[in-house]
C-alpha cells in the first residue's frame, strides 16, 4: 500500500469530518476551518479511502451513517487511520455508546448539539495530544529502555506469534535464555554506569549475532532471551547459537578497562523441548540453571534428564517457604505525601526479607520465585493482614493515615484474596477506605472473568485501587475508566526524566490525561528538589520517594 501522504512543514494539519447530514457537516467544518485543513467525507467507506491516501491528524466522526452501524464506523475507521485521534459524535441520549466507542479506541465524544467552537477545539486538541502520548508510552512499553532491546512483554507476544505459526506450518524454532556470571558482583565492584555500559555491549553483540527476524530480548537485570527462528536454513540452529557465544569472547571494553564477560545459555527447541510457551520457557530455564551449576558449561541443550535437576528453583522454594514459617519476611513502610498539603497521607507496604543475620534482601531478588511457585498467594495474604494491623495500630495513635498494598496478579486471580481483605478489615476494624490495592496495568488488560469478579468485589467494598507502574504497560486510559481506578502511580522511570524534554513532556501529558478522567496522581521516585517542584508545577497530587522518606519499619522515623 503507498505511504499516505504526508503533512509538508508549514501545511495545517488535517481533519476529517464523516458525517452524512450536511448541516451538521458544515457547522463542524466552520468551527475547525480556522486551525485546520478540514475534509468531510459522508460515509466510512469514503472517509477510510481518504485515510489511507492521507495523513489526517483528527477525525471527527457521527455514529449514524448510511454505511456503518454504530460502533462499526469506529472500527473501521481505527484500521484505516491507525495515527489520527478520533473523536465521536453521539446523539443526546446515547452517551453510553461514546464511552464504549473510547474503549475501543477513539480518543473522545462529544454529544450532538452539546459543544460549539471552542468545545470542538479544545476537544480535537486534548484528543490529539493523547492520541500522540498514547502512541509514544506503547512504544516505550515494548522496548527496554537501557539498550533498546526488545522487553519481557514483547518477547512474550512474539514467542506466542512464533509458536502460533510453527504450529499450523510445522515448523521449528529455538528459545534460548543467556544469563550473564557474576554480572551482580561485577555491578557492585565497578559501579552501575559500567554495569550499564556492560549491559549495552552485550545487548549490541546479541543483535548483531542474530538475524533480522529473529528476536533479542533484555527480560530484566542481565538476563536475556533469544528467539531463533529455523525458517530458511542459510545457517543451522547450532551454528547460530555458536555465534552467540562467540559474542563473549571478546572482552568488553569500558573506559579502558577490558572486562571479561561471560554467560550461561539454556537452549530448549520446539517441538523436542515443549509444545506450550510455558513448558518451553521452563526447558529454556531449567536447560540455563544446568549450564550454571555445571562450572565450564556456557551452554546446555534442554534434557528431560536436566528436569530432574532442576534444583535450584526447588531449592529456592524450599528456602522461601522456610523463611516465611520462621517469620523472616517483614514489611517496610514508605510515605505518600499529598503535594498540597504537605503531608504524609497514605503509606506503601513493601516487602523485605529479613535473614537472620540481620540483612535485609529486596523483592527485586525474591518476588519473581514468589511467584513461579505460587507462595505469593500465602505471603500475600499475610502482607494484607499484617499491613492492616499496622494501620489500625497507627491510627490508634492518631496517624489516619491510608494503607497501600500491592498485589501481584497471580494472587489477584485467586478466590481468596477478597475474603483476605474483608477479614482483614473487620478484624482490625478499619474502614474499607483506609486500604488502597496497588495493581498494574496488565493486570487490568487481561480481563478475565476472575480479574473482574475481584476488581468489582474490590469497588463494593469500597478500598481504593491505584494502577502501579503506570507508563511501562500498555497505557490505555480507555480500561482505566472502565475500572473505575482511583489513582495513577506515574513510573519512577519518568521521574528520573524530568529534566528531559520528552520526560517532563510525557510527565505532564499523563498528569493532565488523569485528571481529565478523574483520577489522582502519584508521583513514584521523587529523588529532588527540582523533581518536587516541576510536579507541583504540573499539577500532580501526590509524591512518593527518597525526598520524603525511604522505606522504614515505622514511616514516622522515615519521613
Ligand atoms: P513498587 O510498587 O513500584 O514500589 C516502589 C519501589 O521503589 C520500592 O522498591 C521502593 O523502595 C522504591 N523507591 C521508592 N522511592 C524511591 C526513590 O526515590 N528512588 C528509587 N530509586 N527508588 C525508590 P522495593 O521495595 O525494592 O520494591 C520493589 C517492587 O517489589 C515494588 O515496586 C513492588 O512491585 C514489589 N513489591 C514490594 N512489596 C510487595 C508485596 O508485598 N507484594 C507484592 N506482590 N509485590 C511487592
Ligand atoms: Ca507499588
Ligand atoms: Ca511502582
Amino acid at each position: 500500500m503507498a505511504e499516505p501522504l504526508k503533512k509538508r512543514a508549514g501545511e495545517r494539519p488535517r481533519v476529517l469530518i464523516v458525517e452524512d447530514n450536511p448541516a451538521d457537516a458544515e457547522l463542524a467544518m466552520l468551527y475547525l476551518a480556522s486551525k485546520y485543513s478540514v475534509f468531510v467525507a459522508d460515509h466510512v467507506h469514503a472517509a477510510a479511502v481518504m485515510a489511507r491516501s492521507m495523513e489526517f491528524e483528527g477525525i471527527l466522526t457521527d455514529l449514524t451513517l448510511p454505511d456503518a452501524f454504530e460502533l462499526e464506523a469506529v472500527s473501521k475507521l481505527l484500521l484505516a487511520a491507525p495515527e489520527a485521534a478520533i473523536i465521536v459524535v453521539t446523539g443526546l441520549d446515547d452517551e453510553l455508546i461514546g464511552q464504549r466507542a473510547v474503549q475501543l479506541g477513539a480518543q473522545d465524544y462529544l454529544v450532538k448539539g452539546r459543544f460549539d467552537g471552542d468545545g470542538l477545539d479544545r476537544a480535537m486538541r486534548y484528543a490529539v495530544e493523547r492520541k500522540r502520548v498514547e502512541k509514544r508510552l506503547t512504544q516505550l512499553a515494548h522496548y527496554d529502555h537501557l539498550t533498546g532491546l526488545a522487553n519481557r512483554a514483547t518477547f512474550r507476544d512474539r514467542l506466542q506469534m512464533v509458536l502460533e505459526r510453527a504450529r499450523r506450518k510445522s515448523g521449528r524454532f529455538t528459545v534460548a535464555y543467556v544469563d550473564l556470571d557474576d554480572f551482580k558482583a561485577a555491578n557492585d565492584c565497578f559501579g552501575h554506569d559500567i554495569g550499564d555500559a556492560v549491559l549495552r555491549e552485550v545487548a549490541e553483540r546479541l543483535r548483531r549475532a542474530v538475524r533480522g527476524y529473529d528476536t533479542a530480548a533484555r527480560l530484566g537485570g542481565d538476563e536475556f532471551a533469544l528467539i531463533l527462528d529455523h525458517q530458511g536454513d542459510e545457517i543451522s540452529p547450532k551454528q547460530l547459537l555458536e555465534r552467540v557465544l562467540a559474542a563473549f569472547d571478546e572482552p568488553i571494553d569500558v573506559r579502558g578497562e577490558a572486562l571479561r564477560i561471560t554467560a550461561s545459555m539454556g537452549v530448549a527447541s520446539y517441538p523436542e523441548a515443549g509444545t506450550t510457551e510455558a513448558d518451553l520457557l521452563k526447558a529454556a530455564d531449567t536447560a540455563m540453571f544446568w549450564a550454571k551449576d555445571h562450572p565450564g558449561t556456557s551452554c546446555a541443550v534442554y534434557d528431560p534428564a536436566h528436569g530432574a535437576e532442576g534444583l535450584p528453583r526447588r531449592r529456592a522454594e524450599l528456602l522461601l517457604r522456610q523463611a516465611f514459617a520462621a517469620g523472616e519476611f517483614v514489611l517496610q513502610f514508605q510515605p505518600v505525601m499529598c503535594l498540597r498539603e504537605r503531608q504524609v497521607s497514605a503509606v506503601e507496604a513493601l516487602l523485605r526479607w529479613q535473614k537472620p543475620d540481620g540483612t535485609l534482601l529486596p523483592p527485586a531478588s525474591f518476588i519473581s520465585s514468589l511467584e513461579s511457585t505460587g507462595l505469593i498467594v500465602d505471603v500475600g495474604s499475610w502482607v494484607v493482614r499484617e499491613a492492616c494491623r499496622r494501620a489500625a495500630e497507627w491510627r490508634t495513635q492518631g496517624q489516619l493515615v491510608r494503607m497501600a498494598v500491592n498485589i501481584s496478579s497471580r494472587q489477584f486471580e485467586t478466590d481468596g484474596l477478597l475474603a483476605t481483605i474483608e477479614e482483614s478489615l473487620s478484624t482490625h476494624g478499619l474502614p474499607a477506605g483506609a486500604l488502597e490495592v496497588e495493581i498494574t496495568e496488565s493486570l487490568l488488560m487481561r480481563d478475565t472473568a476472575q480479574t473482574k469478579r475481584t476488581l468489582r468485589g474490590l469497588k463494593d467494598l469500597g478500598v481504593r485501587l491505584s494502577i502501579d507502574d503506570f507508563g511501562t504497560g500498555y497505557s490505555s486510559l480507555a480500561y482505566l475508566h472502565r475500572f473505575s481506578v482511583d489513582a495513577l502511580k506515574i513510573d519512577r522511570s519518568f521521574i528520573s526524566r524530568l529534566d528531559d524534554l520528552e520526560g517532563a513532556t510525557l510527565t505532564s501529558a499523563i498528569i493532565g490525561m488523569g485528571h481529565r478522567l478523574g483520577l489522582e496522581v502519584v508521583a513514584e521516585g521523587v529523588e529532588t528538589t527540582s523533581q518536587l517542584e516541576q510536579l507541583c508545577a504540573h499539577g500532580c497530587d501526590f509524591g512518593q520517594g527518597f525526598l520524603f522518606g525511604r522505606p522504614a519499619f515505622d514511616w514516622r522515623s522515615a519521613a
